[in-house]
């Protein structure tokens, strides 16, 4: 059993992987129903909780969907550049940045615990600008 669910995660992490952007559970599901039919959504919703848990999947709140995480430090609050052209997901750390919105959090005694920061826009090969490399 315990085999079986890390089985799922590696697959689902391999689909996201494949996919520069993000995906819904639901798309997720379809795309592994055609190697397994069978495979039932909370399989997935337990391998995504699992890989979100992990790092290694950051969850897109505003779009409710899934997207793999493309650096290798995984303990980190990421910062997710959602290009809403074509749905490209950047990825930034800024460890200072989540500092500062805790202490202004903070200032009315709030203690932060997960920071969610999402960023809708236009990627840089949509725009026609530079793509910095
Ligand atoms: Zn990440
Ligand atoms: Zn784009």
């Amino acid at each position: 059993m315990r085999m079986r669910g890390e089985k799922v995660q590696a697959d689902v992490l391999a689909i996201l992987h494949q996919r520069h952007g993000s995906m819904s559970a639901y798309d997720i599901l379809a795309q592994l129903r055609e190697a397994n039919p069978k495979i039932a959504p909370p399989t997935i919703y337990r391998a995504l909780a699992a890989l979100t848990e992990r790092g290694r999947v950051h969850r897109l709140e505003s779009l409710n969907a899934f997207t793999a995480c493309q650096c290798d430090h995984h303990q980190h609050a990421a910062i997710l550049s959602v290009c809403d052209d074509c749905g490209a997901v950047e990825e930034s750390v800024a460890p200072e940045l989540l500092q500062a919105l805790s202490s202004i959090a903070g200032k009315t005694g709030f203690t932060a615990t997960r920071h969610v920061i999402e960023v809708h826009g236009i990627c840089a090969s949509c725009s026609g600008g530079p793509v910095p490399s």
